[in-house]
């Protein structure tokens, strides 16, 4: 009915985009410029635009049944969709510490969902759930066992609701049935990762402990050999916050080319600008490095798919990832690669024995539907 989102909560020129989707609107959006100084202010300011009465969404909030949270980080423990009570709470507050950066805002949304909504059920949403299937000897890192005992240190993978969403879509609409579905799945947005998949479950995912390994993103570095972490601390005397800002913040693309948004990195690429070239070559490399990799675990592969941002529009990228790919009897048309069109498309030649797919990622619909799936149950 309505799409929406509260940007730069807490920050200067935060705004509300509101776009209404019935027939009748045609897709009317509205960007409401307004000071949002926390996460209360900026879910309450889309409930008066729920409740509007000229707009006349919504009558009132017992309407709502449930809002379902995306939650990153759920640990071991969750491994499915959950309600969240005071007991769900506190183990969620347990594992705040496995991320950091996320997990706190995400609760914070909770508590202030359940003050707008008190009618309704909060249920949580774990982006590590889909990974939770992964093997012992995928997930464990080589560090002695009381690590991952104790503290939980292990693999655990991020964006399981985007890769989930795109491969459940992908094998419908390959027509194969998705408990026999074999895929790669590349997400590249702001945050870049892969999973293999493996009728239709995660076996193997790019990110780790945390959403900063594997490919290289907007601004983070991905994989890089730990004893760097030691090296900069020893030799410019980094503390662990500063060596974590600049893993997460100030490295990836931005750190490369001075530019973390992947269509600045492009045009500077066209221009011929050797950084970005160099990070151009440096990001496709990691992902066909992995690609390779995952082939190899996977044994038979149907499809491989591309989404997010980067994923879904980068027709250069696409291109520059398939190059090579007949030793796994996949191969890109470069024709079909330019197709623009909306929706899912197919991009392999008349000889690739593999599915080449662009499917949108839809994370909102896909945690929609797990909420009523679990109302449902
Ligand atoms: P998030 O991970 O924040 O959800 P998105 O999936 O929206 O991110 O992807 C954001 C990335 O996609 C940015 O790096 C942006 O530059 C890139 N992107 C968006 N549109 C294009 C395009 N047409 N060509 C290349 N990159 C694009």
């Amino acid at each position: 009915m309505v799409d929406g989102i509260a940007d730069r909560i807490g920050e200067n020129g935060s705004s509300i985009k509101h776009t209404l989707l019935s027939a009748e609107s045609k897709d009317q959006t509205t960007v409401i410029k307004e000071p949002l100084p926390d996460h209360q202010s900026g879910l309450s300011k889309i409930a008066d635009l729920l409740f509007d009465k000229e707009l006349g969404i919504l009558k009132s909030s017992s309407e709502i049944l449930a809002v379902g949270h995306r939650v990153v980080h759920g640990g071991e423990k969750f491994s499915s969709p959950v309600v969240v009570d005071k007991g769900v709470l506190e183990d969620l507050y347990k594992i705040s510490h496995l991320a950091p950066l996320h997990n706190p805002a995400n609760l914070k949304g909770i508590e202030v969902a359940s003050q707008v909504f008190p009618d309704a059920k909060q249920i949580a949403v774990f982006d590590t759930a889909f990974h939770q299937t992964m093997p012992d000897y995928v997930f464990h890192y080589a560090i002695p066992e009381t690590y991952y005992k104790d503290d939980g240190l292990r693999v655990y993978g991020f964006h399981g609701t985007s890769h989930q969403f795109v491969s459940k879509a992908a094998a419908n609409y390959c027509d194969i049935p998705t408990e026999k579905f074999n895929a790669i799945s590349i997400h590249l947005g702001n945050g870049c990762s892969m999973s293999a998949i493996k009728g239709g479950k995660s076996i193997d995912t790019t990110m780790g402990l945390t959403p900063l390994g594997g490919l290289i993103m907007g601004t983070r570095s991905g994989d890089i050999d730990p004893s760097l972490i030691l090296l900069l601390g020893k030799n410019h005397n980094m503390t662990f916050d500063e060596v974590d800002t600049l893993l997460n913040k100030e490295s990836g693309l931005k750190g490369l080319t001075g530019s973390n948004d992947f269509r600045d990195v492009i045009s500077k690429y066209e221009k011929k600008d050797a950084a970005a070239i160099l990070a151009v070559e440096m990001y496709v490399y990691r992902i066909r490095k992995y690609i390779g990799a995952y082939a190899v675990v996977l044994g038979h592969l149907d499809a491989i798919i591309f989404t997010a941002g980067v994923g879904e529009n980068s027709a250069l990228i696409r291109e520059k990832v398939c190059e090579g790919l007949e030793i796994i009897h996949t191969e890109l048309d470069n024709e079909k690669n330019k197709n623009k069109a909306p929706g899912i498309k197919e991009l392999q030649s008349l000889k690739s024995k593999v599915k080449i797919l662009v499917v949108p990622t839809n994370e909102e619909l896909e945690i929609a539907e797990q909420v009523s799936g679990l109302l449902i149950a």
